[in-house]
């Protein structure tokens, strides 16, 4: 079997078990605690901080340990809305994690607006531009998409939105570009950046939210006041020094080369007269339309040997209909496209069979269901 549905989640790589395992059973102190073990487990949750800034580029800020990104971009937002006449701002792009959370307030009477989607699925920029105001409290833009692998601006994104009004909070759903596409949070002002572990090959379970500006944020959960008072409970130590070390070993340049190879080598063995697909930026994630069959008809059909999703595995059901549809796509496009997402780890020679397995699945249901 061919993994090919990497966006929806990774393999965790065996080495992390060690590191699990240490934390686990071995150096499973509550890092709250007052011994000197305990007091050392506070100083490597320390240093995990420090690895993700340092993977994030950023020379200031602080990371708070998440059980994942959809609690991490929970806190982002739901954390920095105030009472008072304020206005918020998601794209249409985003990750059910994000849109929900937009629905739920606008439900709450708050004002919300949509930027629409570009037909290369960035975000419709000067649209943007004319909604931000000094009553904008937050706009939240994912970096990469999950369902197209296309690329926000997130510069050109900081520069619109701090130009029009300073005090705007900026989050980025980071989740399908951390340890993937490089970035640099010293260059662009972003306040909150969510990630999480189960994208990278880390375990699952284990998220994170950077936070440029503390005092911003107001928590979800409250109890023992770990992580700054934003996010109480018992850090998962085991969790989080298997992702750091999983985040550490990244060669983003590296894995980038090979996975635009890999998708080079796929689309080279797509017959592209028959089939589409939506060229973006990030060479991890693929959305293809296959003309005339039914999207998770074919993901079943190739289930044996080749695995791929229908888009957001949290919203499989929906099967991706809304943003390829903000992108201006029909409904029948965007039944009928399925998403392709590699891994750095894998190789051209499975590639190059994934995408002939593909191409002979669908010929065959085409002319079945023609
Ligand atoms: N944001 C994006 C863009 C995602 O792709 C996902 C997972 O599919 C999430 C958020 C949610 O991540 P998690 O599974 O860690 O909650």
């Amino acid at each position: 079997m061919i993994y090919l549905d990497n966006a929806a989640t990774t393999k965790m790589d065996e080495s992390l078990i060690e590191v699990y395992k240490s934390f686990s059973c071995d150096k499973f102190f509550n890092a709250s605690a007052g011994y000197s073990v305990a007091l050392k487990n506070a100083k490597q949750l320390e240093e995990a901080k420090q690895i993700l800034l340092k993977k994030l580029n950023a020379n200031s800020g602080d990371i708070i340990f998440t059980a994942c990104a959809t609690e991490s971009n929970n806190l982002a937002i739901q954390g920095s809305v105030k009472n008072g006449n304020w206005e918020y701002i998601f794209s249409k792009g985003e990750h059910p994690s994000v849109y929900n959370i937009a629905k739920m307030l606008e439900e709450q009477g708050q004002k919300v607006y949509y930027i629409n989607l570009q037909k290369n699925g960035e975000i419709d920029y000067n649209q943007l531009e004319k909604l931000i105001n000094e009553k904008t409290r937050l706009v939240s833009t994912m970096f990469v998409s999950n369902e197209t692998g296309a690329i926000n601006d997130i510069n050109r994104i900081v520069n619109i939105i701090k130009g029009k009004n300073k005090r705007t909070i900026i989050h980025v759903d980071g989740v399908q570009g951390f340890c993937k596409i490089p970035i640099s949070l010293s260059k662009t002002q972003i306040d909150l950046f969510s990630i999480s572990a189960h994208k990278f090959h880390g375990p699952k379970g284990v998220g994170a939210l950077y936070v440029r500006n503390k005092a911003l944020l107001k928590p979800l959960l409250y109890g023992g006041g770990q992580e700054f008072n934003l996010r109480s409970g018992t850090e998962n130590l085991a969790g989080i020094m298997a992702m750091v070390r999983e985040c550490e070993r990244i060669d983003i340049l590296k894995n980038l080369e090979n996975v635009r190879k890999l998708r080079e080598q796929f689309l080279s063995n797509i017959d592209l007269n028959m089939v589409n697909y939506i060229s973006t930026e990030s060479p991890y994630i693929i959305s293809l339309n296959f003309p005339g069959v039914n999207g998770e008809t074919l993901m079943r059909a190739l289930e044996d040997k080749v695995i791929i999703g229908t888009g957001s595995a949290c919203s499989s059901k929906k099967a991706g209909n809304r943003i390829l549809e903000a992108m201006g796509f029909t409904k029948e496009y965007a039944k009928q496209s399925v998403r392709v997402s590699f891994n750095a780890y894998q190789t051209e020679s499975e590639i190059v069979e994934a995408a002939k397995i593909i191409m002979q699945v669908y010929k065959d249901l085409y002319e079945r269901l023609k």
